[in-house]
């Protein structure tokens, strides 16, 4: 039967493991197979042969059954009928995270996106995963695909090709996969540019024929003189260099080919560390290294982790030798990265290493271990660290642009990101096309789509779940402005009514006058007053008198507009924003006899008058101002009543009816007390002054399970 060969080929990969791990492996096989077992792959084989070829890969790199399962496993959440619950009853959590984790960034759409932030990009992949072993798959999956792409039609194949060479090779390339990437670097090459393949290919090919004696004087020579100096254990092997970097090389640095490709490359691969310093001693003996060209990565590891000695000789006929010389395991690091670091490795199964964090923290302790013994920073730990447990969402544009936001940003934030003017104006906002509250965290490869209305403003409130320096700052700075504004027009407001109070009018007040008034307060112009005054930081009345005493026309002369016992009245239009505020305490509302209170640096608070607090106000020397309600006021204010309803079903609902009915908005229900017979209620509603209120209770009242309704404090 096919199907036993399809397995037997992939069981050859896994003498890592134990029978009982190729046991589950074998059921992740048997469960793919049925599950695939109607579809064909582009090239006319059965499905499939693609996952079984993918866990092969991830086999080959020593990975733990988990990977090798979700390997097997990958494509069937996206194309079959199984779920995630199945395989989680079936093969566990684990196993079905990862399988889950493939799919969802198979989901991801990368053709326009990846383009032009194709680094963003790769680091938003990373952040999407909690587990790296999402990735090894997904890079797997990738390689299977690329080996395999013949059959496509070419603008497919070419989307696939440009995806791997700006994303996926590079993603393998940062997690030290160099095998991975390079292969995946070659077949792109191939697929993208298959006329300069060839011709670089041949190109190659020609350098190394042409040179085959000198090639093979120099093998020689290192085998001689290595042998000679008695080092054991070792092995030689000349380097292929990898075309497309060689294209790269050609394309960015502008370097001709013969530059790069007149080198001869060999490495020397050694038991142990000594002998990697023996074997350089050994072969500068044997050609003359060529200055400065000695790099010890070694000592000095790159900052993938990859450890070699470097070093450059003039090898017969002037014929430049690159050499690197390495341990077995610093090779094994060199070409499979994080897969090398027995991590994710079988064998190594200790329970509490688990968790894929865990598992992580684990390799990020060997990289800090080599660092702390060669006394160099390992920046790649921290770069895979930052990828994997990252400070940074990543979130789409609707037109597919990527943005970076540090992690706990909001809808907020990311409007603002956009735009300041789409911050100011933002009213409400889709996240993957579902309506959501402004307060929202975003996480990575969400889709936000910010809504505006142009006379929508900045709300305080929006202060309180921000995180960004940008968001935050913007809507201060509109606050501060809009209060400035405000503060400006009550101020000349309360300095008319002032002032005409003792028979001045403000605009015929003489510049001297107001010029020494000025210089008094340490006040640059009339705007910093009125702001002054409008904030609270001057009392009106007392500035008017100052005015008054500045001004030399003698006082009997003018025509008081109002008697001189009747203090100056402000009048409470509705439309002082900010500056203007309603007493919490006593909650008052047009119609309501009223009194302000000065705060200073805040503005006026409105109290009504028989408040509690009024009574301690008055008593303190120009805290309070007299203001009244205009006959017009604009706006809606908040009014608590409490209600006493009969304790049945049904009855807070004819209640909430009946405010409603009288087109008011209830704030806030809360049940204050509950006895067998009644409730009692406390509400919040909204109203425009004392009449809309008297109708709503009105209303309310019409209702036989209401006993009691009043205004409350
Ligand atoms: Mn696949």
């Amino acid at each position: 039967m096919p199907s036993t060969q399809l397995f037997d080929s992939l069981r050859d990969e896994l003498k890592h493991l134990d029978e009982s791990q190729v046991e589950e492996i074998r059921q992740a096989y048997l469960l793919a197979a049925e599950a695939h077992k109607t579809q064909e792959r582009d090239t006319g084989e059965p499905y499939i042969t693609h996952p079984v070829a993918v866990a092969k890969i991830l086999a080959q790199l020593n990975l733990d059954k988990e990977s090798i399962i979700a390997g097997l496993l990958h494509d069937v959440i996206e194309d079959t009928d199984i779920d995630k619950q199945t395989l989680t009853k079936q093969f566990g959590k684990q196993i079905a995270e990862l399988v889950d984790g493939v799919s969802k960034l198979t989901q991801v759409e990368f053709t326009s996106r990846a383009e032009a932030e194709a680094e963003n990009f790769q680091k938003m992949l990373m952040a999407m995963v909690k587990d790296v072993r999402v990735i090894l798959v997904k890079l797997a999956d990738r390689l299977h695909n690329m080996r395999t792409l013949e059959p496509l039609p070419y603008d497919k194949r070419s989307r696939v090709a440009k995806e791997t060479l700006e994303i996926f090779a590079p993603i393998a390339k940062r997690l030290g996969m160099r095998h991975i990437a390079n292969e995946l670097e070659e077949l792109g090459f191939i697929c993208l540019y298959p006329f300069r393949y060839r011709v670089l290919a041949a190109a190659t090919e020609r350098v190394h024929g042409s040179r085959k004696q000198i090639l093979k004087e120099i093998d020689n020579t290192f085998e001689k003189s290595l042998k000679k100096g008695a080092l054991e254990g070792y092995r030689i092997h000349s380097r292929k260099k990898n075309l497309y970097s060689i294209y790269r090389k050609m394309c960015d640095k502008r370097t001709p080919f013969s530059e790069i490709t007149d080198v001869y490359a060999v490495r020397i691969i050694t038991k142990s560390l000594e002998d990697c310093y023996r074997a350089l001693g050994i072969i500068h003996h044997t050609y003359k290294p060529m200055p400065d060209s000695f790099t010890d990565y070694i000592a000095l590891p790159k900052m993938n982790g990859y450890q070699s000695l470097h070093t450059i000789l003039f090898g017969p006929y002037g014929v430049p030798i690159e050499v690197q010389i390495r341990t077995e395991e610093m090779h094994e690091v060199a070409t499979v990265g994080i897969a090398a670091h027995a991590i994710y490795k079988a064998g190594h199964r200790k329970a509490k290493h688990n968790q894929p964090q865990l598992k992580v923290n684990h390799w990020m302790k060997k990289l800090e271990d080599i660092q702390s013994n060669t006394g160099t920073s390992i920046e790649f730990a921290e770069n895979v660290k930052i990828d994997l447990f990252p400070d940074e969402v990543y979130i789409f544009t609707p037109k597919g642009d990527i943005f970076e936001l540090p992690s706990g940003s909001t809808v907020i934030d990311f409007a603002y990101a956009l735009h300041t003017e789409l911050g100011a104006h933002c009213v409400s906002a889709k996240v993957d096309r579902r309506i959501v509250p402004l307060s929202t965290k975003l996480t990575s490869g969400e889709t936000v789509e910010i809504i505006t209305a142009s006379h929508a403003t900045p709300n305080p409130a929006w202060l309180n779940f921000v995180i960004t320096g940008k968001a935050r700052s913007s809507i201060k700075n509109f606050l501060k402005n809009q209060r400035e504004k405000e503060s400006m027009v009550l101020g000349k407001r309360l300095l008319k009514e002032a002032t005409s109070s003792l028979g001045i009018k403000l605009r015929q007040v003489p510049e001297s006058a107001m010029e020494s008034l000025l210089m008094s307060l340490k006040l640059d112009n009339a705007d910093a007053l009125f702001q002054e005054l409008g904030l609270g930081n001057q009392a009106p009345l007392l500035v008017a008198k100052r005015i008054d005493e500045l001004m030399s026309t003698p006082s009997d002369t003018r025509i008081p507009i109002r008697p001189m016992d009747e203090p100056p009245q402000l009048v409470i239009r509705g439309t002082e924003g900010m500056v203007v505020d309603c007493a919490e305490c006593c909650h008052p509302i047009p119609g309501d006899p009223v009194i302000g209170e000065l705060n200073a640096g805040q503005g006026i608070l409105i109290h009504v008058e028989t408040c509690d607090k009024v009574a301690k106000l008055t008593k303190i020397k120009n805290k309070c101002t007299p203001v009244r309600w205009a006959e017009d006021v604009v706006g809606e204010f908040v009014v608590p009543i409490q209600a006493e309803i009969k304790n049945r079903r049904g009855t807070l609902a004819t209640l909430t009816a009946a405010i409603a009915d009288s087109f008011s908005n209830i704030e806030s229900i809360e049940v204050v007390d509950r006895q067998r017979s009644q409730i009692m209620v406390r509400l919040l509603i909204l109203v425009k002054n004392r009449d809309h209120l008297a109708k709503i209770m009105r209303n309310a009242r019409k209702s036989s399970s209401l006993l009691r309704i009043t205004r409350s404090k």
